[in-house]
């Protein structure tokens, strides 16, 4: 049997269980195995981290572990900037984060009947960050960029993903389409009469429409209520 010892920096540690954290553990392995086995078997996706070091010196994902090495994982998150592509690609359980998501202006793909592959597919080939609480998701060897969203909480979510994105600079609350995530663009006024109750056509001037799905917006009591409700979520952001 051969082993090698593991020390997790930063943010990664949360994926660990309680005792590894922190703290350099030892793990057993029968032949030389591969980097990305080695450390998916400690339960962290390697998407959670930004660079392997095996014995002072940086290794890729390709390399292999030997009896006797000792592993530095560095994590990803949080970034210091935001992504040069802040778009993301959310499972099919995290509905209401892409909702929020949306209502904060981020790029958001979301549809609830995408398969395991397809989410990968999409995430490598759109540029986008595919975010998900199924670890074995972000373990696709494949994808590039990706987080484990650690929160069950939608509130506590969009927080954890502002944070660890470095999002905050890039909010624009109210200008992408809560349903579709296409980009709100003004509406003509005339055009817009017949597809709203008449009733708010009379009381509101200034309306928006969904470039993709024509779906057609209002300044409502809604919307003043999603702005206070952006507000209060960037004030719980360090
Ligand atoms: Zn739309």
């Amino acid at each position: 049997m051969r082993q090698a010892t593991i020390l997790v920096h930063g943010s990664a540690n949360d994926l660990l269980p309680p005792g590894r954290r922190q703290h350099e553990f030892t793990i057993s392995f029968e032949l030389p195995a591969g980097v990305r086995d080695l450390i998916q078997a400690t339960g962290i996706p390697h998407v959670e981290l930004e660079s392997v070091v095996r014995n002072g010196r940086p290794i890729d994902y390709t390399d292999r572990v030997d009896d006797g090495d000792q592993l530095l994982l560095f994590s990803k998150y949080p970034l210091s900037h935001p992504p040069e592509s802040a778009a993301f690609i959310l499972d099919v359980h995290l509905g209401r984060l892409a909702h929020y998501l949306r209502l904060f202006g981020i790029d958001t793909a979301h549809d609830p009947h995408t398969e395991d592959a397809e989410l990968a597919r999409r995430s490598v080939g759109e540029n986008r960050i595919l975010l998900t609480r199924d670890r074995h998701l972000l373990m696709r060897a494949e994808l590039k960029w990706g987080s484990y969203v650690r929160s069950t909480d939608a509130r506590e979510q969009i927080r954890e993903v502002i944070g660890r994105f470095a999002l905050r600079r890039l909010v624009r609350p109210l200008t992408r389409c809560l349903e579709c995530n296409g980009v709100l663009e003004p509406a003509d006024r005339l055009e817009a009469r017949g597809r709203i109750p008449e009733g708010v056509w009379q009381r509101h001037q200034d309306l928006s429409r969904c470039a993709s799905c024509n779906r057609t917006y209002w300044k409502g009591s809604h919307y003043s209520r999603m702005l206070r409700l952006v507000d209060e979520t960037l004030a719980g952001v360090s």
